[in-house]
């Protein structure tokens, strides 16, 4: 890699001196808060040690350093302190509520207010506190505006006052907005061309208002120069823990002239008024713009420290070569983005396929539009996503300080993930909220990983991570659970690795052959048959003969339910009363209704079994609007009587057939038509054992497997047929997913394992889906 480093060596070595605390640790998220430098530090302390600070209130000298670094501020951004006036607030966000709560929108509101879709979770916040109905949220602003191709559309031709917000750098992809937008809608207003949210459906028209800019520059001013003097925002915002790591607590709104005419502001409280009368409803608030919106006492003390943070800056990376201080750090960071992606972009699974997927606009080709971010999942070898929350316990395993999840930015997470707003309520429905770590829902992802870089982060930094992701995913599931067994997981994740273990997730027996499932999601008992009840009765027609879902695929409505204490089953069909049969038979009633029955057409396969009677054999009539139906119950004995281990129901094939989850998932995702919820395909194969392993398909290369205490052998591959296009919840007939598998398998059909009982069990045997699994895949000669 020949890259020519910006900062030098000898700088490094002065930077690193000062940030000897980091240690061991790889800090990587910049993005969230920046560090501080030790001398940084050290002068804030001398500060407010040799100095007598008191109220800026009571003291004009403490109220001049506030005034003294409201210029530095200025300075700093390269903005004309006649033009542009500071406000301090308590950090970024507070400042975007200001405008939120204070932006005149002119006469009758005439005004529209316009959010990208790739914002802070603090501006969307500004939809609930806007005074104008008409809001609007664009995806692509810049290349919505004029920017390209001038319009003559002219902002200013309509009285009231438009309001656009967008991020310098985005803090999800660390993609930088081309600021000249700015001035482009300040002349030329916008086309009406986002989604208008507050209801009506996309418009085309100009808004030719008068255009207002909030910059939100919060992220991008971390580790970019923001030259005011060039770009004119009416309005922008820093938090400073993000540019210099200390002081918190502090953060400006910086408002143009411009963008001071438009500001209402009806709140006072502590300084901000002349008089203000208790008696009498009267009050004259202060002249001077900052003052006017600085409610109560400053953090004076906080806001002193702000000086040390600046000249630390200036002081660790000088201006160098025509390069200022904040451009030299930006084009830094940009490199150690672009050589972390170019490493991680060469990583490759053994068959080929790429190890991470980017989310990014515009790639690493140049650091006006790429910030010092690079936002990823990794993928496994067959395309799944691997979930954040398992990078996130590596990371912390490895001492790596990284970001994970949508970092507040819904907008930017939904593009990238590119997740449409129904993906987005189901996984909200099914449990996920921002900053968990239900990192999949169903195999797509809520987040993603974020790794950002400071002046002080060095190459080394960049190399650990690389290596990382390169020693665990290029490495065996087994390999990296290892790594995770540690006792550095925090809290939050702790339960992580157990759901990196392969899992039972749901127990299916079918009561009745062909007829619908009874979930179990704790434990149920085992005979040597299979679990019990499973496939312990069937349907048969006048001539006797088993009904099957491939003739009758509304079998698979009607649902048993086994109540075990009651000693009865329910049997259950939409629209119908529900009716409940005994699930043992007395025994003097048994030599009476004891028949035989063909369990399939040729009648090769004779069961005995009795006939549970009138009553339900006219409900199943009635349900399946077929006359003659009987309900029959296998005869218990028979099993005892073949004598062999591998007793079987009326299953016809073997006694469990095992899904994996991971699997189906993999399915579905080949599937383009005929989407569903990844359950509602599952239960198409009608497993007895639902599992969830990390790897698709890696259920092809058990050899045993042991579920708790209960051992089993596999018997082999599941043959498919057309049972499985049968819609378990509506009983519809579909072309999926068989199409899918045949052409996935070269027309082997074939997707789910059998197992069989690999000892007799004991009388009080369970399965549990809180039990281990133990998995022993075969060896390959
Ligand atoms: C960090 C950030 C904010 C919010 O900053 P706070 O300090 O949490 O108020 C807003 N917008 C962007 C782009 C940010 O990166």
């Amino acid at each position: 890699m020949s890259l020519n480093w910006e900062l030098t060596e000898v700088e490094e070595k002065l930077i690193s001196n000062e940030f000897k605390r980091i240690g061991d640790n790889t800090y990587l998220d910049h993005a969230g808060s920046t560090l501080y430098a030790e001398s940084q530090i050290d002068a804030s302390g001398k500060l407010l040690k040799e100095n007598l600070f008191c109220n800026p209130h009571t003291c004009k000298i403490t109220g001049d350093l506030v005034d003294q670094v409201r210029y530095r501020i200025l300075q700093h951004f390269n903005a004309d302190a006649l033009e542009y006036s500071v406000v301090f607030t308590s950090n970024a966000t507070a400042a975007i509520k200001t405008v939120a709560e204070t932006f005149d929108f002119g006469a009758q509101e005439q005004g529209n207010f316009y959010y990208c879709q790739e914002n802070h979770t603090s501006v969307l916040g500004m939809r609930e506190l806007v005074k104008t109905s008409n809001k609007f949220v664009l995806t692509q602003p810049e290349l919505l505006s004029n920017l390209e191709n001038g319009h003559d559309l002219l902002a200013g031709t309509r009285t009231g006052n438009s309001l656009l917000v967008f991020s310098a750098q985005c803090n999800f992809s660390g993609y930088k907005m081309p600021l000249e937008l700015i001035e482009v809608v300040q002349k030329q207003g916008l086309l009406k061309r986002g989604t208008q949210i507050s209801g009506h459906t996309q418009t085309n028209e100009p808004d030719l208002n008068n255009f207002y800019v909030f910059l939100d520059s919060a992220a991008f001013v971390g580790t970019s120069y923001l030259d005011v003097g060039k770009y004119k925002p009416d309005f922008f915002c820093v938090s400073f823990y993000k540019m210099f790591g200390y002081p918190t607590g502090v953060g400006a709104l910086i408002v143009s002239k411009r963008g001071q005419s438009v500001l209402l502001k009806q709140y006072y409280g502590g300084g901000t008024v002349n008089i203000a009368m208790t008696r009498d409803n009267f009050h004259e608030k202060r002249v001077g713009f900052s003052s006017h919106f600085e409610d109560g006492t400053l953090s004076f003390l906080t806001i002193a420290n702000l000086l040390e943070g600046f000249s630390t800056l200036e002081r660790l990376v000088p201006a160098k070569e025509g390069k200022n201080t904040m451009q030299r750090i930006s084009k830094y960071v940009y490199q150690l983005a672009k050589y972390g992606y170019d490493k991680l972009s060469a990583l490759k699974h053994a068959n080929g396929q790429p190890l991470v997927k980017f989310y990014n606009h515009n790639g690493y080709g140049d650091y006006k539009y790429q910030g010092g971010v690079i936002t990823f999942n990794i993928l496994h070898e067959d395309g799944a996503f691997v979930g954040f929350a398992e990078v996130a316990c590596l990371a912390a395993v490895f001492d790596i300080q990284l970001r994970t999840g949508c970092f507040c930015n819904p907008g930017a997470c939904q593009w990238f993930l590119q997740l449409s707003n129904s993906d987005i309520r189901k996984q909200y429905e099914s449990g996920h909220i921002c900053s968990d770590y239900n990192d999949l829902v169903d195999g797509i992802p809520t987040g993603a990983v974020r790794v950002s870089f400071g002046y002080m982060t060095r190459k080394q930094d960049v190399d650990k991570i690389v290596s990382m992701i390169k020693e665990c995913y290029l490495s065996s599931s087994e390999e990296r659970l290892k790594h995770m067994d540690s006792d550095k997981l925090p809290k939050a994740l702790q339960h992580i690795p157990a759901r990196l273990k392969p899992q039972l997730k749901e127990i299916c027996i079918y009561p009745v052959k062909s007829c619908g499932a009874f979930k179990v999601t704790d434990s149920w008992p085992l005979t040597t048959t299979g679990f019990l009840y499973d496939r312990g009765w069937m349907i048969v027609d006048a001539s006797g003969m088993a009904i099957t879902q491939k003739h009758q695929t509304r079998l698979c409505l009607i649902k048993p339910i086994i109540h075990d204490q009651k000693g009865s089953m329910e049997l259950t069909f939409t629209g119908m009363k529900s009716i409940h049969v005994n699930l043992e038979i007395a025994k003097e009633q048994l030599d009476i209704i004891n028949t035989t029955f063909c369990q399939s057409k040729v009648c090769d396969d004779l069961v005995s079994g009795y006939d549970c009677g009138d009553e339900v054999g006219n409900w199943l009539s009635d349900c399946l609007e077929t006359p003659g139906l009987r309900l029959i119950k296998q005869y218990a004995e028979r099993r005892a009587q073949t004598g062999s281990a591998k007793d079987i129901a009326l299953s016809n094939q073997a006694q469990f057939l095992l899904i994996n989850r991971s699997s189906v998932r993999w399915l579905t995702q080949k599937i383009t038509t005929e989407k569903e919820p990844l359950s509602t395909t599952v239960d198409r194969f009608r497993a007895n054992l639902i599992i969830e392993t990390q790897t698709a398909l890696e259920e092809t290369e058990f050899d045993t497997l042991t579920i708790g205490d209960t051992e089993f052998k596999v018997d082999g591959f599941c043959t498919r047929c057309q049972m499985i296009c049968i819609d378990q919840h509506s009983g519809q007939k579909t072309a999926e997913p068989l199409r899918t598998i045949a052409r996935e398998f070269n027309g082997k059909i074939r997707f789910g394992i059998y197992l069989s009982l690999l000892k007799v069990p004991d009388n009080n045997a369970q399965i549990s889906c809180h039990d281990k699994i133990i998995i022993k895949k075969k060896t390959i000669e």
